[in-house]
């Protein structure tokens, strides 16, 4: 796909989008869009962006670097959905507005100590392993609330929500599960007194069933942008 279709795809994308809120009660601005570049050219972001998309995904450092410095001139908003490694927080913490990956209190700490000063806090979610999968980063639930409550006491971080990366399933109700799940965490940790208003959860295969669920914030790389182009 050429970075010329994609304004097209993008219509088609947030048509989708809002009919998944509408049948879900809610608004089509209740819901983010956030464009997952992970081995995509730089020209189908760059289009992406001319076309009025806001907020941008990467998983690796480095390819994200690149991306951020020739994308520079553009006020977009950039989000770290990748493996966080404890070693490499301080480029994340300096160059990110938001990190959806963090599951551990060390590496909340580095973040925390990292991020620069003259910004903004870093609005960060909390990944949680809703089914256990040893393949896959992300707190067990049974850890989260102890969690949570620690990375909202530091200093720097904007502890915004919960994100989660469910096993695939083709089954719309079995997608709806997983997400019904992370909803369901996100409202007890909000009943015991946090004021969380981020679910990161849906990507290109089951983001409406995630809208469905209260997605408020849907990352979608292959509809948007096509197949990628390297892995
Ligand atoms: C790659 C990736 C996505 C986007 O996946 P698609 O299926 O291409 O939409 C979303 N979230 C995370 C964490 C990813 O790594």
């Amino acid at each position: 796909m050429g970075p010329q279709n994609l304004p097209l795809r993008l219509a088609e994308v947030r048509a989708r989008m809002a009919q998944a809120a509408a049948a879900a009660g809610r608004s089509a601005q209740s819901v983010t869009l956030l464009a997952v570049g992970k081995a995509q050219p730089l020209e189908r972001l760059a289009a992406a962006a001319a076309a009025g998309v806001q907020d941008f995904g990467e998983n690796y450092l480095e390819e994200a670097r690149a991306k951020i410095a020739a994308l520079q001139d553009r006020t977009l908003t950039w989000h770290f959905i990748g493996r966080l490694q404890s070693n490499k927080t301080r480029p994340i913490a300096e160059a990110f507005a938001w990190v959806h990956t963090l599951d551990r209190l060390k590496v909340a700490e580095r973040l925390a100590a990292q991020r620069p000063f003259h910004a903004p806090p870093l609005n960060v979610c909390l990944q949680v392993n809703l089914a256990g999968e040893a393949s896959k980063g992300g707190v067990a639930p049974q850890e989260l609330p102890g969690l949570a409550a620690a990375v909202a006491a530091l200093p720097r971080l904007r502890l915004r929500g919960l994100m989660c990366l469910p096993p695939p399933e083709q089954e719309r109700a079995r997608q709806r599960y997983w997400f019904a799940q992370l909803r369901m965490h996100l409202e007890r940790l909000n009943g015991a007194g946090a004021a969380l208003d981020t679910l990161s959860m849906g990507m290109s295969d089951d983001f409406e069933a995630a809208i469905l669920e209260g997605a408020t914030i849907v990352r979608l790389g292959t509809v948007l942008f096509g197949p990628r182009s390297v892995q």
